[in-house]
């Protein structure tokens, strides 16, 4: 089997590269396993350093890092580069935030030294998305080597140069051999991998099926995982938002990545006081973005990543329409080579519509009105997906409202919904479990061990056991 770089702009081969084959696997995991045993009793300063160096050499090589995932995937050359700060800016987070969140926690119990350690579980393998390339990886493998455990990295299929350039990242950082891996095989291999047991826990950022079937792979192992799974997030105006600033921000959350994120903004909730105008202000800015050559500076849209992916919005369209919603702009795949879909709106998109209903992955917006803030939340809440939500309104009473009822891993009021290394990151509903970054990242591949020191003439056994 090979896996192979298309160029999603041209739709031609590039690169193929054998996948491995099952004594190879068996190698790197074997590799993974010793390296686990002495990366767990490494300082922490040292596996922090890895990260400090990482984020050196990403900075260092944003411009060729970016190329490469514009290549493999597709998205505009500025936001590539982006990432790659963005991957710098999370290895610096977990080499300074690291030694405090990993630090004993002392518990008060009279008489006793009793505290919780924050341990690494050992190998975890991380099943990744190819829509952020290196970001999806790194926000994994930061936090995980930093708490002493090891990385193997299956990464999606079509960009098996990110993965090896990443391997080669933390390779030249300072990980010691095994520390973090690439692994170059097809998704059918994956399930061994997660069975065997030298692998400890594993992470999947992708589809619901990959997750579930990941996840029941590991279930029946007993093993810990982390789903970061789809979404459909709301994008709510209300009457006394800012409709310039919502308009415009409602646009990146749409087109960021060529409307490829789990996080971008897909359903907008207007309030029908404000919809006409938000509508004009919101198609207005859709149509000026730049479809074209994602290499090129100027590109607001490059191709969608795969021919599959463009089939399945062409398909999300024609079947909206055909449920009811109207075309307010574009509404078709763009003639001659790669796999452009041009910016699309759709106004007056019937709740049980696919545009609503299932998550889009492209420049795809759908519009639905509501009179009031009740709707609003019904609507917003009424998706099988529940990872971000953002509302715009002015009004405190308001903002309360939907920062408590809104069904979502991350609510932001008057912005776009946006990872950063501080805060936790998931999703609730089929949007997936457990959280990555922040503090709550770095502790769910941890044993969270307690200890407890009793003086030697206690009695052995607590009465409130
Ligand atoms: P995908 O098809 O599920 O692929 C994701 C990863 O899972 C790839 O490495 C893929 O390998 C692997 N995979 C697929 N089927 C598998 C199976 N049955 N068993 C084990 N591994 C399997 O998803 P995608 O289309 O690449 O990515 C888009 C999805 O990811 C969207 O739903 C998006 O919302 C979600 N996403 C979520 C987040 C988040 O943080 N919540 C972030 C980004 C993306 P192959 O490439 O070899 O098939």
């Amino acid at each position: 089997m090979a896996i192979e770089t298309v160029n999603p702009a041209t739709g031609k081969q590039v690169a193929s590269f054998a996948a491995l084959t099952d004594s190879e696997i068996e190698d790197r995991l074997a590799a993974a396993h010793r390296a686990s045993l002495s990366w767990r009793n490494t300082p922490l300063e040292q596996r922090v350093a890895v990260l400090t160096r990482a984020a050196e050499l990403l900075e260092e090589r944003k411009a060729e890092y970016g190329r490469l995932m514009t290549l493999e995937m597709g998205k505009p050359i500025k936001a590539a580069i982006d990432e790659a700060v963005k991957c710098a800016v999370g290895c610096r987070y977990y080499a300074k935030h690291a030694a405090s969140a990993l630090a004993d926690e002392r518990v008060d119990a009279a008489g006793e030294r009793s505290y919780v350690a924050f341990q690494p579980l050992g190998v975890v393998l991380a099943v990744m998305p190819w829509n952020f390339p290196f970001w999806q990886v790194v926000r994994f493998a930061a936090p995980a080597l930093a708490a002493g455990n090891v990385g193997l990295l299956k990464h999606a299929s079509n960009v098996p140069q990110c993965a090896l350039a990443l391997e080669q990242l933390f390779t030249e950082a300072g990980a010691p051999g095994g520390v973090f891996q690439s692994l170059l095989i097809g998704a059918s291999a994956v399930a061994g991998i997660v069975a065997d047991e030298r692998v400890a826990a594993a992470t999947l950022t992708g589809s619901e099926a990959a997750g579930a079937s990941v996840a029941s792979i590991a279930g029946q192992h007993i093993k810990k995982t982390v789903l970061e799974l789809g979404g459909s997030d709301a994008f709510i105006v209300m009457p006394s938002a800012d409709l310039e600033a919502a308009a415009k921000t409602a646009v990146a959350a749409r087109a960021i990545n060529n409307g490829q994120s789990c996080i971008a903004a897909k359903r907008f909730i207007v309030a029908d006081a404000v919809a006409d105008e938000f509508i004009r202000l919101f198609v207005a800015r859709m149509k000026a973005l730049v479809v074209g050559d994602p290499m090129d500076e100027r590109t607001n849209i490059g191709p969608l990543a795969t021919r599959q992916i463009r089939d399945d919005l062409e398909s999300q369209v024609e079947r909206s329409v055909a449920a009811g919603a109207r075309i307010a702009l574009g509404g078709r795949p763009r003639r001659g080579a790669g796999w452009y879909y041009e910016p699309t709106v759709l106004i007056d998109v019937p709740a049980d519509a696919p545009a609503f209903r299932e998550e889009t992955f492209g420049p795809l917006a759908a519009i639905v009105r509501t009179p009031d803030i009740e709707q609003a939340l019904a609507l917003a809440n009424d998706s099988r997906f529940g990872l971000g939500a953002a509302a715009w309104t002015r009004d405190e009473t308001e903002i309360e409202r939907f920062a408590r009822g809104l069904d979502a891993g991350s609510v932001f009021i008057n912005g776009m919904v946006a990872s950063d290394p501080r805060f936790p990151f998931g999703g609730v509903k089929k949007s997936g479990y457990g959280r990555e970054l922040g503090v709550f990242g770095l502790r769910e591949f941890v044993n969270v061990k307690t200890v407890r020191v009793l003086p030697s003439a206690a009695p052995a056994r607590s009465e409130t056991e």
